[in-house]
């Protein structure tokens, strides 16, 4: 099955603005894909419909086969996400925030503790683990939000802008995590605007423009192109 098929996706803000008119792409399993667009383009609306935060006008979504209409805890168990903002309380413990979002997901107590200490570690976080996530630098809390989308281990994983405001040393590393995420088989989609890293990390491309899709393809073909 296809790891994310997006049809017709069109979005009106209350405002009136239409942010999306007919986006339509899908994802393959083990891709690695970039969403690449000018600021304003649609990228964030995109994903907070992928990922049931934004409603949508009309069109369907469909997560390794679960429609999010008709199968939505299904298609969320397949999913994770990164936003842009850090929305986790920041007055909670590192380790609980991480635990707390696997109790969300129906894990027990101890598979739930056992998957935050796995992937604090994995993020270099656990020494944190006792610590108010206020506490943590930017960079951390960056980090912190990976290890809290990856605790149901999502086959999909979504990262709105993940190096936004990253420095270039934490930068390196966490694209160095991300590809082997992606090695270990779990298909991952990004945003940026950044093309130096949608070069760097990805295999395939899609191009949003004024709530359209403007390209989409192999990484290696469009660069070509350019
Ligand atoms: P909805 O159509 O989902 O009801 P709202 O107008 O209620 O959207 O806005 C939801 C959130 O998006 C609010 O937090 C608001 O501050 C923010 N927002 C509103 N307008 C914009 C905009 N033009 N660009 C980005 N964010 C916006
Ligand atoms: P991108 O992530 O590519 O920068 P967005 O999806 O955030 O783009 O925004 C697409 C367009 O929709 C922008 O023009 C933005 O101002 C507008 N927009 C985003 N959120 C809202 C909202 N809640 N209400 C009204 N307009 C919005």
């Amino acid at each position: 099955t296809t790891a994310l098929s997006v049809k017709d996706l069109c979005k009106t803000y209350s405002g009136g603005f239409q942010a999306l008119k007919g986006i339509s792409f899908d994802v393959q399993p083990g891709d690695f894909m970039a969403m690449l667009g000018p600021n304003g383009a649609g990228k964030s609306t995109t994903i907070g419909i992928i990922t049931s935060l934004v409603n949508k006008t009309s069109g369907s979504v469909s997560i390794y086969g679960c429609d999010v209409d008709v199968d939505f805890f299904a298609a969320k168990m397949h999913i994770g996400v990164v936003p842009q903002e850090f929305n986790f309380n920041q007055f909670e413990k590192v380790g609980d925030i991480v635990r707390t979002q696997a109790g969300y997901y129906g894990l027990d107590k101890r598979t739930a503790a056992e998957r935050a200490e796995k992937y604090l570690k994995l993020l270099d976080l656990w020494e944190k683990r006792d610590e108010s996530a206020r506490m943590l630098s930017g960079g951390m809390k960056r980090r912190l939000m990976i290890a809290r989308a990856l605790v149901h281990e999502p086959k999909l994983l979504i990262l709105d802008e993940p190096t936004a405001g990253v420095d270039i040393e934490l930068r390196r590393s966490m694209w160095g995590f991300l590809e082997q995420l992606n090695a270990s088989g779990t298909t991952i989609i990004l945003t940026t605007h950044y093309l130096e890293e949608a070069e760097h990390l990805c295999r395939t491309i899609a191009i949003i423009d004024q709530g359209q899709i403007i390209h989409q393809g192999s990484m290696k073909k469009f660069l070509a192109g350019l």
